[in-house]
């Protein structure tokens, strides 16, 4: 009889490990939340109350009202699939007085068609660290040490500013092309621009610190939150996003 074949961890899992190994080099410990939220834990205790405009910003699996699912602990409003990891934030500050060092990875959902990059289900990686006097410097350091480690090289990155609710400021967090070093026009990953997009993140806002129970006059803090498909996509060269739940052997295997 053949030898049977021995267990490989799948590459999401190993990056999740990695970053969480790496994050724990920075004092981050792991917080967890669930993936069926409260509409007032994704989005209201976030800073986007009902009829805001940047609800449209996360196509949202709503769950059926009729449905007898009920969340012991949903505060208000309707349930649904949690469209990112930031409810976490809200959870943790609520049980956790400051300083806190989080990191907060899971599967979050979005109700939009796949393609090679974009999936209804992928993992997230959400950040959060809030303490006396925590600056825009602090999120460099941490996204920086935690770039150079998972990729083993020196990674430059830019901040861009944008909006996000949550936090002011906010910004996109792009890295250096690993594919092409920058200015390939052929390349798949960057198109030629050098850098990828990779996280959203900012100073914690005003409003989600109060909804956490945290007072804003005496603390603040940084969030990040980035797809953890996307880092292990750039990570291992994995060209499209579906091969990571396409139960495809010859993917694993080769980890
Ligand atoms: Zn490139």
């Amino acid at each position: 009889m053949d030898k049977a074949a021995g267990g490989h961890p799948h590459p999401l899992t190993r990056l999740l490990s990695e970053a969480a190994e790496i994050f724990g080099e920075l004092g981050f410990e792991i917080a967890l939340g669930p993936e069926m939220e409260s509409e007032y834990y994704n989005f209201d205790a976030l800073n986007i109350p009902p009829l805001h405009p940047a609800r449209d910003m996360w196509d949202t699996f709503w769950i059926s009202q009729k449905s007898k699912v009920k969340n012991q602990n949903s505060k208000s409003g309707r349930m649904l699939l949690r469209t990112h990891t930031s409810p976490v934030q809200i959870r943790y500050m609520e049980k956790n007085k400051p300083p806190i060092r989080i990191i907060s990875p899971g599967k979050v959902y979005r109700y939009e068609a796949t393609d090679a990059t974009h999936e209804a289900q992928f993992f997230q990686l959400e950040g959060l660290m809030i303490d006396k006097e925590v600056s825009l410097a602090h999120l460099r350091y941490v996204l920086r040490y935690f770039f150079d480690k998972l990729f083993d090289r020196k990674v430059a990155s830019r901040f861009r500013p944008t909006y996000f609710p949550f936090v002011e400021p906010g910004l996109e967090i792009d890295m250096s092309c690993s594919s092409c070093g920058g200015g390939n026009i052929r390349c798949g990953l960057c198109k030629g621009a050098g850098w990828i997009e990779v996280m959203g993140a900012g100073l914690v806002h005003p409003k989600v610190l109060e909804a956490g129970g945290v007072d804003p006059r005496r603390y603040g803090g940084f969030a990040f939150g980035g797809g953890v498909d996307r880092l292990a996509m750039i990570k291992y060269g994995v060209p499209d996003i579906r091969l990571f739940t396409s139960a495809d052997l010859r993917l694993t295997t080769q980890f």
